[in-house]
């Protein structure tokens, strides 16, 4: 945390009391890459922003770190590049389903545990003015002349406080406002699972992805030297293997990849992965994660976060100014995340039949041209008119 943080507990720029006397211009709900970034930027456009996370930072998170080549030109070309320093560029993917291998060229890619890149934007947010509460749960309630209010709780402690917008980044579990905006979860769902571990694994710069019966996991070694596990998996499936640690030693051990000190692991989880929801009510808009996910396998969701949320902030601050039409972040929403989600979408169907992953995995094994362009995909930027929160 910055030096203007580091005076006062757990990170905290100010209190519930003294947060609940403010006139904020935006309350930011959730410190992952989608808040954080979305709070720095309203701050650097001169907006009063409080920043609220409910878990201690630096917080870990189920992730597979490694950001696309996308999220990481978004981040640089909004300016918070810096963020990604001791990051270690992704080079390469070796992607296994059985006795089938392909090895993938990956470039423009970069891997940073979240524990460190969270926050680091954090901390470029506290210097860019963002004040910012942690270890509290923030809920957006109702909407009376022009301001919303936003209950604070942490403990027994309970605070309301008032803003003009306020921006909703709580990632898959959290939710986004009280009976507002509800998310729809898709049928068949898989969960996600994640562990850090020491030893032997995949080397620096290098993803090892496995698909299997019931699931895919990727490991990478991050920057401090540990080993980063993160899986996809059926619910069912991994009930009958009897549970994630099982299932994914499975999965890797099937596709020959194995990480030899999973046993022990501690792992954390997440809810159903898939899922929609409407992303804006009045003075309410919704960000990240929370506002819609598909399955990991492109790796893809921090670019996603990032990007909507540079966007949300340019939309937030014509909602402040008084400029924004209703609906216009739900349009710019679907216009920059769509076509990139249901790409994701469709090959994590197409890796659900064990049969079709091995046929795309040897044909990107015979044919690297293939390999190179979904790469390509991944990391195509956006453009700079998107990330302002203008038109796509
Ligand atoms: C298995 C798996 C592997 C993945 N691998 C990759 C990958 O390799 N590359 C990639 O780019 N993406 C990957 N992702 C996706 C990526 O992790 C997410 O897309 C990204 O973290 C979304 O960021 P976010 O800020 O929206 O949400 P989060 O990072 O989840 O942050 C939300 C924050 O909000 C807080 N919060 C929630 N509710 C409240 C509340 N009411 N009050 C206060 N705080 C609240 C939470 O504590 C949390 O800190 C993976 C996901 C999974 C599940």
């Amino acid at each position: 945390m910055s030096e203007r943080a580091a005076s006062t507990e757990n990170g905290a720029t100010t209190t519930l009391s003294r947060a609940a006397g403010e006139p904020w211009d935006a309350v930011v709900i959730g410190a992952g890459v989608a808040g954080g970034v979305a709070a720095w930027r309203l701050a650097r456009l001169g907006r009063r922003v409080l920043l609220v996370e409910r878990q201690t930072m630096p917080r870990p998170k189920v992730c597979g770190c490694c950001m696309s080549g996308a999220g990481v030109a978004a981040l640089r070309g909004i300016g918070l590049g810096g963020a990604l320093a001791s990051g270690v560029p992704l080079e390469t993917m070796r992607l296994s389903s059985g006795r089938a291998a392909a090895r993938i060229a990956l470039d423009r890619g970069m891997v940073l545990s979240r524990e460190r890149l969270d926050a680091r934007i954090v901390r470029l947010a506290l210097e860019a003015g963002v004040d910012f509460i942690g270890e509290t749960t923030a809920v957006s309630s109702r909407v009376e002349r022009g301001r919303r209010a936003v209950t604070l709780r942490r403990g027994s402690v309970s605070r309301e406080v008032g803003c003009s917008v306020v921006i909703a980044a709580t990632g898959l579990g959290g939710a986004v406002a009280s009976e507002e905006l509800p998310a729809t979860v898709a049928r068949g769902s898989r969960f996600g699972v994640g562990t850090t571990v020491e030893g032997e694994g995949p080397g620096a710069g290098e993803l090892w992805m496995a698909c299997g019966r019931g699931g895919y996991a990727g490991a990478v070694r991050l920057e401090d030297g540990r080993v980063n596990v993160a899986a996809a998996l059926d619910p069912e499936a991994t009930r009958r293997a009897g549970g994630p640690g099982p299932m994914v030693t499975a999965i890797l051990r099937e596709a020959r990849l194995e990480v030899p000190v999973l046993d022990g692991a501690r792992w954390m989880g997440t809810p159903a992965l898939t899922r929609t929801r409407r992303v804006e009510s009045e003075r309410l808009l919704v960000v990240g994660d929370a506002a819609g996910y598909v399955e990991p396998f492109t790796g893809e969701g921090m670019g996603w976060a990032i990007a909507g949320a540079a966007a949300v902030a340019g939309v937030a601050e014509r909602i402040l100014s008084g400029s924004a039409a209703e609906g216009e972040w739900m349009a710019l929403h679907r216009r920059m995340l769509s076509g990139r989600q249901a790409r994701c979408a469709g090959l994590s169907w197409v890796l659900r039949s064990g049969l079709m992953t091995g046929i795309a995995v040897r044909s990107v094994g015979r044919l690297p041209m293939i390999g190179r362009r979904l790469a390509g995909a991944v990391g195509r930027p956006w453009t700079e008119t998107a990330l302002s929160g203008g038109a796509a």
